[in-house]
């Protein structure tokens, strides 16, 4: 099989976009849809300063790379949940990635946030540790990027990932969610932008990036993501794509086409966290406070 655009031999086939691409195209086309998306979606310049939120997996330590080659100047930030096992595993890739090219990255703990790690707050609070786990993150990265003057925040979110959201929120045509899925949210009151530069972006184009980059990344998922709705939803995209190649990259374009008939809900009003001065749109202490006060107490919810 020969590339779409020489001579070498293709390493990839990309049937939605009708090309198969050797190493130096491949790498070449993810770093172009990367820029695509920023411009697109005015995620960001080059003189504003970027964090890119880094778990040890192949999108965000991928999406770090491509930044960095494109010349913007990104750090980045890890955080240690305390998962068993997994955040030491994750962590040692994040920091060596780093390490070998020289960049800036900044470690936190949730234990020393909150004062336990996620293993133990889902046993003390109960309920679903994801559901700790994006609050704990959310605030955190926002807090971290909002201190360190960053203009806007990165995940690794990729178009697996965005469709299989999108699918979600419109099999339950949940309207606020669908007014929120887009690939920049804009700052406000303490809140840094959001972005998502990879949403062009396949799995198995962030897969071969990494190979052929040699970027090392943890291959094991979080072990509370098995049995995930979201891993569901991407099988059924996959069984699509296999059918019929271009479902997703159409589903999530035709959807930001027509983005703005959804409805944007009122803005929230947001107030300073009594606690910590982060906004929240919550009487009292924010999320993130309530859980760090309710470990403090020990207390079941
Ligand atoms: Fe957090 Fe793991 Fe759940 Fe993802 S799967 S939200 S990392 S606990
Ligand atoms: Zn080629
Ligand atoms: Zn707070």
């Amino acid at each position: 099989m020969r590339c779409t655009f020489c001579e070498k031999d293709a390493v990839l086939r990309l049937r939605h976009a009708n090309l198969r691409l050797c190493p130096e195209h491949l790498v070449s086309r993810v770093e172009k849809e990367v820029e695509k998306a920023i411009r697109k979606f005015r995620m960001f310049v080059p003189e504003e300063k970027i964090l890119v939120a880094v778990s040890g997996g192949k999108d965000s330590l991928g999406l770090w790379q491509i930044l960095t080659k494109l010349g913007y100047r990104a750090d980045g930030l890890y955080l240690d949940l305390g998962i068993s096992g997994y955040s030491q595993r994750s962590r040692e890739y994040a920091e060596s990635f780093a390490r070998d090219r020289g960049l800036r990255l900044f470690v936190v703990r949730v234990e020393d946030e909150v004062g336990a790690g996620l293993d133990e707050i889902t046993e003390v609070l109960r309920g679903s540790p994801c559901s700790h786990c994006g609050t704990i993150k959310r605030y955190i990265m926002n807090r971290v990027a909002w201190e360190g003057g960053y203009a806007a925040l990165a995940t690794g979110h990729n178009l697996d990932d965005e469709a299989a959201t999108l699918l979600g929120n419109t099999l339950r045509w949940d309207l606020a969610y669908l007014a929120r899925q887009y690939p920049v949210l804009p700052e406000g009151r303490k809140l840094v932008r959001k972005v998502k530069p990879l949403i062009y972006l396949s799995e198995r184009e962030m897969v071969a990036y990494c190979l052929i980059e040699g970027i090392r990344y943890i291959y094991e998922e979080c072990p509370h993501s098995r049995g995930a709705r979201s891993l569901f939803l991407k099988d059924i995209l996959n069984r699509l794509e296999d059918e019929s190649p271009s479902t997703k990259i159409t589903f999530l374009k035709s959807f930001l086409r027509v983005h703005k008939i959804f409805p944007k809900a009122p803005e929230e009003e947001l107030r300073d966290c009594p606690s910590c001065g982060m906004p929240t749109g919550a009487e009292g202490l924010c999320r993130f406070c309530r859980i760090k006060e309710r470990m403090r107490e020990r207390a079941p919810a």
